[in-house]
């Protein structure tokens, strides 16, 4: 049986070219502040992130499983490191269940949610990478196994821009074979009623390429409130959306209740966290697709009891970002239809550092990602193509 050697953890800073977003690129929750996100400012400043933290568990025949955590990267490492580690050091990884719960409850006065969950999430998907490993298995064949011939998936960009530019992108992609697609609003509450008439003018142009017979999901990122939403609501449903992601900020469970009774599904739980957050949104009604994010909700085993959970309100899950650990629930699970899907661009928020510092993420084709039956762990390892362009901090 191998037992966990060593857990450690690196932070990776990009200190390569960055691209500026456009101005009301994407709505999100600081744009209340008045220093932030006043007209034609870089109102994306508060969640654009240029780090990413990589957690390596090693168990004594040197078999190394990787995860890794996006969110608050330099407290993630200090929370592994500090807290986590010693933990599970000297433990089976194939006793993961009982890993998780003890992380969690030895955490829990300050570790519930936000970075202490994260880091949680960090380490358990790099036990699931090395559970997957010892096992020579791919970690969706641990999961549950394929339930697709191959996963959909949808166009995950569109951020708001010219009407022109959008149009020319949702454009490039109908013809790449893409069928369903995800476009950003860039205005909320401060811009008034010229920002709700800004915004029906880019989810039209959208609309006007992809067509009807294409999914559209429009996403807020939080930067909306209650009433904003209960306003422009009644205005989008001409347009059919999917969904309508993230409306209100993420604790404001009644907002979601109320508007998921209304015309438009509403999707959210990519800043909710574990099993017991999301049977607060599925008992109350508040969303009619589940996006958590396996890197901050608890890792593969919160996720897994999430979507037994789902499934038993027949609510899908769709879980929120691309990335493998991503990838592997969605083919694992029935009730996962599809998956999110990022394009490769030079670096913007944050989201890219991914595939700049692993290697192995699919290419979508055709709107459809394929995972390899063969592959053990995640399938994914540390890419050193770009590492004149990090800042690596162990
Ligand atoms: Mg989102």
């Amino acid at each position: 049986m191998a037992k966990i050697k060593s857990v450690k953890t690196k932070l990776y800073e990009w200190t390569g070219p960055i691209v500026p977003p456009q101005p009301n690129f994407c709505t999100n929750a600081s744009d209340p502040l008045p220093e932030m996100g006043g007209s034609g400012r870089d109102n994306m400043g508060s969640f654009r992130f240029h780090q990413w933290l990589v957690c390596e568990v090693e168990t004594d025949d040197g078999t190394v499983g990787i995860g890794n955590a996006a969110l608050c990267p330099p407290l993630i490492k200090e929370t592994i490191d500090r807290y986590l580690a010693p933990l599970i050091i000297g433990h089976d990884p194939f006793d993961n269940a009982y890993l998780w719960e003890k992380m969690y409850r030895i955490t829990h006065a300050w570790g519930r949610r936000g970075v202490g969950m994260t880091a949680i999430s960090a380490v358990d998907i790099a036990i699931w990478d090395l559970m997957g490993k010892l096992a020579a298995k791919p970690v969706f064949k641990l999961l549950g196994g394929r339930t697709k011939d191959k996963i959909p998936c949808y166009y995950s960009k569109l951020y708001a821009d010219d009407v022109d530019a959008m149009q020319r992108e949702a454009q490039e992609w109908v013809d790449k074979g893409f069928t369903m697609f995800k476009s950003r609003f860039g205005f909320g509450p401060k811009d008034g009623t010229r920002g709700v008439v800004e915004n029906l003018k880019r989810v039209e142009a959208v609309r006007e390429v992809v067509g009807y017979d294409c999914d559209l999901m429009l996403e807020a990122y939080m930067g909306w409130n209650l009433d904003y939403a209960k306003r422009i609501i009644p205005k989008l449903e001409k347009f059919q959306p999917r969904w309508l992601e993230e409306p209100v900020i993420a604790d404001d469970l009644a907002g979601y209740a109320e508007l998921n009774s209304g015309p438009i599904p509403i999707s959210g739980g990519e800043h909710e966290f574990t099993l017991l957050g999301f049977k607060q949104l599925l008992e109350r009604n508040a969303v009619s697709v589940i996006q958590y994010d396996t890197n901050r909700v608890g890792g593969i085993t919160a996720a897994q009891k999430i979507n037994a959970l789902a499934e038993s309100y027949q609510v899908p899950v769709i879980p929120h970002a691309g990335q493998m650990h991503n990838y592997h629930l969605t083919m694992a699970n029935f009730n996962c239809p599809m998956s999110e899907w990022f394009p490769v661009f030079d670096v913007e928020i944050g989201n890219e550092l991914f595939y700049y510092i692993f290697k192995g993420d699919p290419e979508a084709e055709n709107g459809y990602l394929q995972l390899d039956d063969n592959l053990p762990g995640l399938g994914i390892e540390l890419d050193n193509a770009h590492l004149e362009h990090f800042r690596i901090i162990e």
